[in-house]
């Protein structure tokens, strides 16, 4: 087949994008619709990639196309190229598929000669116009075909303005204009040793080349490796008919977007400049106005405009961004493309559209990128305070967000702090569930050690604050109250701000914009349920978690860790009476205190929830956590257990274990003390009872779960313990409530024998922090350590802490799938690790069949949308 290099504008379309680029097809495309687009050709990305192939020389077939497309625009144009009187002159752009920064900018006015000049002022009778667009020419060329610092040039503009005390370049007449072509032509040859090429088809050559060498150029090659597009693409260039927006005061030059690219405002929203071409509007040097004066000053340029944008939009149907440029009142389109645009207005946009019926529902949720649900629910820094800002440490993004406030380094002095109306953020080496306290006051929480599923990080994204954690190049010295990055030490109530998103702490405050676009979240949210094949659920306990889930489209919990319910000051010391207990009648005493507080937190639950699905985890960590830790702790507990101090440290020191992680933990502690398990159900039973009889609205069915689960028989005979407890519960009261008891599948041999212990189980949950820890064998607390030497070394992509390790832990859960599903395709299997928030992982588990993800309340919507979006 004839591979064509280059293509008129009223050939192509906008569907073309890898053949004519972006800008090229949009071109094609306003031609075909007929707009005033000023007439022109794309050289296609074929004839750049055989050009760079041919190791840099156009073909004989190019050049007779290029030639053959500029005979025919001279047939158009009734001028022609390099005549004397009324020459045809051309802007030449690059335009790949994706808007690329980096790329070759745009040369205006080429063509132009020393004798083509002299036909242009014919032409105009407007010398000044005439010299001043063959200097922007010489400017143009010089910078982006021969690389000369375009401050050579400026320089010599200034000074020549102040040598004759010009105080902007409307005071520069013809004669100065020229005397700078002078000036500008000997800057050309003394930087390339050759004079400006006068000849306009050479001109049109090396500015055809330099667009296709600017596709291999440093930036651009970064820029793609960043955005992950192949280097495969190649650039189109297009070449156009000049318009001249310096052409007088009828004349001007801007770019409009058909709505508010920052909050989605319907409505023109732009700029532009009377009497300048192209590149003066961005190039910052004469302020630009708004476009709504284009209104007064040229109405009916203005009244054609806001049709031809309209009408743009409903073709593209989606916000536009527009450059035009009007010569002597006439409007011409240059360019058009969907316009970038902030979260907010991105939310905004595709919720009107549908209003307006030009999108459906199910497009407007295709066209929203998860991450940003982030950026409207999260404050964000100002971008410009953000350029000069100091960082004085990085870490793993594990909370979003943007916060600022006054360090400190135990949850009692953020406390005190907070009371007294600081802002204050967090630091320590890690959290515990002990540092409650200090966390729901702080702005921010940052740990030195950890990874994204340490205790710092779930409960952050759980409250929604922002949080860094593991920033293993930050020394916490939290005796002597400071932190230490590199050569700086931040004390005790220093400032600092925090970016939980991209995980960059910066010293000092920086200002930050809310984000609380609830009302658009919430309808996208509403759409994309209804496209949701999969169910989304809230890893949550508090009420204050339960309500923000609901809000932001929550199924039901989908894990509610019930050691999360045993912290604060009343509940941890009954539960550290309950450790310390030595024989039955001294651990029931605790146990029936706690019962009550159980029972309070699962009533407000039940309550909250209306019936909704209830996944409630028994207790799981192990139990030295809950002890006490500093001397005063100590002396404490030992006043209130009628002990000695020393007693109180035999027992910590009995309880020490030296791999918590793989130890006396999760279902393994109810083997041994099976009382806590049996009090925690008869709990959840008697509650949902409780509440049921209040109001049969909110007749709950809960779903009890076992952690740690890794054999048919731990399942089983903790299975029957439970359901005894249950019977007397329903023997005591005389009711009887249904109820499930089902398992995590968080340890390796679960997975591979889910199978047998479906016989058991009413229902699964994957909890894939445990299943990647044991999987993998890192430590979830520790992997900070080494990972990013992983990620660097190339041995890891990614952190499967953060995305699933589809390879090694989906296998598993693969295997896990297919057994439980071949026992009995009826139950339910979820996912309740952290990565059943990430929408790349999200993405997997679908494909592997999982009935529902179950994540943090700030991150369900995003998760709702990323299924939405998968079908
Ligand atoms: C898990 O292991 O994935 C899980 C959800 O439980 P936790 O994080 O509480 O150990
Ligand atoms: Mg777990």
């Amino acid at each position: 087949m004839l591979v064509k290099y280059v293509i008129d504008f009223s050939k192509g379309s906008k569907e073309q994008k890898d053949l004519l680029g972006g800008k090229g097809a949009n071109l094609a495309e306003m031609t075909k619709l007929k707009l005033p687009v000023p007439t022109g050709f794309t050289i296609t990305t074929e004839a750049c990639l055989d050009y760079l192939e041919k190791k840099d020389e156009i073909s004989a077939e190019l050049d007779t196309e290029i030639r053959q497309h500029i005979e025919s625009m001279e047939r158009r144009t009734k001028k022609r190229f390099g005549a004397t009187s009324d020459p045809l002159l051309v802007s030449v752009r690059s335009g790949s598929k994706f808007s690329m920064p980096g790329m070759m900018d745009t040369i205006l006015n080429l063509g132009l000669n020393d004798e083509t000049v002299i036909g242009l002022i014919q032409k105009t009778d407007d010398a000044r116009f005439a010299y001043d667009c063959y200097r922007r020419l010489l400017q143009m060329f010089g910078d982006v075909v021969c690389g000369i610092d375009k401050n050579r040039f400026e320089e010599q503009l200034d000074f020549y303005k102040s040598k004759k005390k010009y105080c902007s370049d409307i005071e520069m007449q013809a004669e100065d204009w020229q005397e700078l072509v002078a000036v500008y032509k000997d800057i050309f040859l003394e930087v390339t040793h050759r004079p400006f090429p006068q000849d306009p088809y050479e001109q049109l050559t090396l500015a055809v080349e330099a667009v296709f060498h600017s596709w291999n150029n440093r930036r651009a090659i970064t820029y793609r490796r960043l955005h992950d597009i192949p280097d495969s693409l190649g650039t189109a260039v297009n070449i156009q008919e000049m318009v001249f927006g310096n052409f007088g005061t009828a004349s001007g030059t801007g770019v409009a977007f058909t709505r508010n690219p920052a909050t989605g405002e319907k409505g023109i929203f732009g700029e532009f400049l009377l009497n300048a071409q192209g590149e003066d509007v961005v190039a910052g040097i004469r302020t630009p106005q708004p476009i709504s004066e284009l209104k007064l000053l040229l109405p009916q340029v203005y009244q054609e405009f806001l049709t031809l944008s309209s009408l743009l939009e409903s073709h593209y149907r989606d916000m536009q961004d527009i450059e035009f440029t009007i010569e002597n009142g006439k409007l011409y389109l240059l360019q058009t493309r969907d316009g970038k645009r902030t979260a907010k207005s991105a939310f905004k946009v595709c919720i009107q559209l549908v209003e307006e019926g030009i999108i459906s529902k199910k497009e407007a949720i295709q066209r929203i990128n998860p991450t940003m649900v982030t950026q409207l629910l999260h404050p964000v820094f100002e971008p410009d305070h953000l350029k000069n800002a100091q960082v004085f440490a990085t870490g793993l993004p594990a909370s979003p967000g943007a916060a600022n406030g006054n360090i400190y380094f135990t949850a009692e002095r953020a406390k005190k702090a907070s009371e007294q109306g600081e802002k204050v953020i967090l630091i320590r080496q890690e959290t515990s569930p002990e540092d409650i306290e200090g966390m729901v006051v702080s702005e921010a929480i940052v740990t030195s050690r950890g990874g994204m599923t340490s205790h710092a990080a779930v409960v952050a994204r759980g409250m929604g604050v922002c949080c860094v954690a593991g920033c293993e190049e930050i020394y916490v010295d939290e005796f002597l109250e400071q932190a230490t990055a590199g050569n700086v030490t931040l004390h005790q109530g220093e400032t600092i701000s925090v970016d939980g998103t991209t995980g960059t702490i910066y010293r000092g405050s920086i200002p930050y914009v809310e984000g609380d676009e609830w009302q658009l979240l919430e309808t996208i949210t509403d759409w994309a349920k209804e496209e949701a094949s999969i169910g989304v659920k809230a890893n949550a306990e508090t009420p204050a978690d339960i309500k923000t889930a609901l809000k932001l489209g929550a199924q039901g919990i989908g894990l509610a860790r019930t050691e999360h319910m045993f912290f604060g000051e009343e509940r941890i010391v009954e539960m550290r009476k309950m450790i310390l207990a030595q024989h039955e009648e001294a651990l029931m005493i605790p146990l029936n205190k706690l019962k009550e507080f159980q029972k309070e937190d699962f009533r407000t639950m039940f309550t909250l929830l209306k019936g909704k699905p209830c996944t409630i985890r028994l207790l799981d960590p192990p139990l030295h956590e809950f002890l006490p830790q500093t001397e005063e702790e100590i002396t404490h507990l030992a006043k209130e257990t009628q002990r000695t101090p020393a007693e109180i440290k035999y027992r910590i020191e009995e309880l020490h274990e030296q791999n918590p992680m793989l130890g006396h933990r999760g279902c393994r502690l109810a083997v041994t003390t099976p009382q806590i398990y049996e009090m925690q159900v008869a709990a959840i039973i008697e509650s949902a009872i409780e509440v049921a009889q209040k109001d049969t609205a909110n007749t709950n069915v809960p779903e009890i779960m076992i952690p740690l689960i890794g054999s048919q028989e731990e399942m089983q005979w903790l299975r029957e313990r439970l359901v005894q407890s249950i019977q007397k519960v329903f023997d005591n009261t005389g009711q009887e409530i249904p109820y499930k008891i089902g398992t995590m599948l968080e340890i390796p041999r679960a997975c591979l024998t889910a199978e047998k212990i479906a016989e058991v189980a009413d229902f699964f949950s994957f909890g894939t922090n445990d299943l990647t820890q044991l999987t993998y064998g890192f430590s979830r607390d520790d992997s900070g350590k080494f990972i990013g030497a992983y990620q660097d070394k190339k041995l890891l992509k990614e952190d499967p802490f953060q995305h699933i390790d589809e390879e090694g832990v989906g296998t598993l859960m693969k295997i896990a799938v297919d057994q439980i599903r071949n026992f009995d395709p009826s139950i339910k299997i979820g996912v309740c690790g952290e990565v059943g928030g990430d929408p790349q992982s999200i993405r997997f588990l679908k494909k592997i069949g999982v009935d529902y993800i179950s994540c943090s309340p700030y991150r369900i919507p995003a998760a709702i949308l990323t299924i939405a979006q998968e079908g």
